[in-house]
């Protein structure tokens, strides 16, 4: 049962000025959040382009082998690349047309990568064949992952990971709590945000889903209290729809909350061991848009061909939140934006603490695409470097406890078998370090070059 009183008490904790009582992690910093611009906006339609480009490799894993050749027509949703390995995922036509190439594209990391273009049918409909529903409750655990790997479902909260993956469980390892990450964390997006206001039925039909297949006791969905109208609107779903097993609850608003193992201390206050991963403690962590994407397969048999973007930023003409089709180009979404002021600085594909700087306008949306940020002087300045006081801000910022100080000095110095001593592995480039520090050092950079440089040597 969930009482009105568990709905209302988050609420007038903050009204009351305590929201300190919320649960949360250890340290962690408070950007400002530059949400305003976009949390009020209904997500939109983006509309229909020209051409889309689909990296083969855009999800964590092996890369997917097209199925599909050059000239051949496609279908909205048909599958164009089936999974290349276990770890992989497949890939289906974002839009009617015809497929126009097979070869290497530039990627938002500014590297090259095979990729399948697509130029849409300009007289098509654009319109999804209608599919019946699938019965999901009648398929076994091991069905159900070949239809998550098949449908494309990823991680839509940036790292892509393929979802089945989290699904396909070792003997003997059973998943207790699934946690819906609902933190969105990272300033100026509000995809998550809005995909919970205004479909939170589908965001607890997917969560369901999960539940029932992996035979969970319970689901938490861990929402920023910045977002108290999404969390309101679960929680009046929950209610009307007797889901016994699901629960929503608000977090305290700070920075990297929506990091799966914040995520997981914050909720059930308990922290996953270093070098294991949450499903060790019987945990497993979906992010929002992939609960929902799952929800809209089983009943639609729609795979995983579009996602909510958040176009925003000082640069951006007109920000929005926009259902994109995977593979649109970067430069027609901004455009249907308004286009770019004249004094952009820096486009962000993601979070601006943890997205990639893009360097072309023709690089493609991806899977783990939340956002496109157009920065101006407004947003980038960026602070002379000095060198370390000492202060010990990173320290008290980085949430696994690390020394950042330290570890960017030994990469600087490229002492990495140094840095491996004191765990740099165990560092999630949340970036946390480098926005406390106040000398202005690239902290988080440099350990990511280190990393690079440790995984490298391995
Ligand atoms: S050291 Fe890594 S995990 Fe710690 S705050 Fe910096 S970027 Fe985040
Ligand atoms: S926050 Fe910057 S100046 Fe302070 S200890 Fe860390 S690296 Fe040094």
């Amino acid at each position: 049962m969930h009482s009105l009183s568990a709905i209302f008490q988050p609420i007038l904790a903050v009204l009351r000025g305590d929201e300190d009582v919320l649960p949360s992690f250890s340290h962690g910093v408070h950007p400002q959040e530059h949400r305003a611009q976009t949390e009020n906006l209904p997500i939109q339609r983006a509309p229909f382009g020209k051409t889309y480009i689909l990296p083969l490799g855009q999800h964590i894993g092996a890369p997917a082998k097209p199925v599909v050749a050059v000239g051949d027509k496609v279908e909205r949703g048909t599958l164009i690349a089936q999974a290349g390995a276990f770890v992989s995922t497949a890939l289906h036509a974002p839009v009617t047309g015809w497929v126009k190439a097979i070869e290497p594209r530039r990627i938002p990391s500014g590297q090259l990568q095979n990729a399948i273009e697509i130029e849409a049918d300009p007289y098509a409909s654009q319109r999804l064949p209608t599919k019946a529903a699938i019965p999901w409750q009648n398929l076994s655990l091991d069905d159900f992952i070949q239809h998550i790997q098949n449908a494309g479902i990823v991680g839509l909260g940036g790292a892509a990971f393929p979802s089945h993956v989290k699904y396909a469980l070792p003997d003997g390892v059973k998943i207790k709590t699934i946690i819906i990450n609902g933190a969105e964390c990272e300033p100026y997006l509000t995809n998550d945000h809005r995909l919970m206001l205004e479909r939170p039925e589908a965001t607890l039909q997917g969560a369901e889903i999960i539940r029932q297949k992996l035979q969970a006791d319970a689901v938490i969905i861990g929402v920023e209290l910045n977002k108290a109208h999404a969390l309101d609107a679960l929680n009046q779903v929950i209610k009307a729809h007797h889901y016994q097993h699901i629960t929503a609850k608000a977090l305290r608003v700070k920075y990297p909350q929506g990091a799966e193992k914040m995520l997981i201390k914050s909720l059930l206050d308990v922290e996953v061991p270093v070098n294991h991963i949450p499903r060790d403690i019987g945990v497993l962590v979906n992010n929002v848009g992939t609960a929902v994407a799952i929800a809209d397969y089983f009943e639609f048999g729609l795979p995983l061909i579009e996602r909510i973007v958040t176009v925003s930023g000082s640069g951006v003409s007109r920000p929005a939140n926009l259902i994109v089709p995977i593979g649109t180009r970067v430069r027609e979404l901004l455009d249907f934006c308004g286009g770019l002021t004249d004094n952009i600085k820096e486009i962000v594909m993601g979070g601006p603490m943890m997205g990639t700087p893009i360097t072309s306008l023709d690089v493609p949306i991806l899977k783990g695409s939340s956002g496109i940020l157009a920065f101006t002087a407004v947003e980038t300045h960026k602070p002379k470097e000095y060198a370390c006081i000492h202060c010990g801000r990173c320290l008290d910022a980085c949430p696994h406890f690390l020394n950042p100080a330290r570890l960017a000095k030994l990469a600087k110095y490229q002492a990495y078998g140094e840095m491996a001593k004191l765990h740099a592995m165990d560092c999630v480039e949340c970036g946390a370090c480098t926005f406390a520090c106040p000398s202005g050092i690239p902290i988080a950079h440099l350990i990511r070059v280190g990393k690079h440089e440790i995984r490298a040597k391995k």
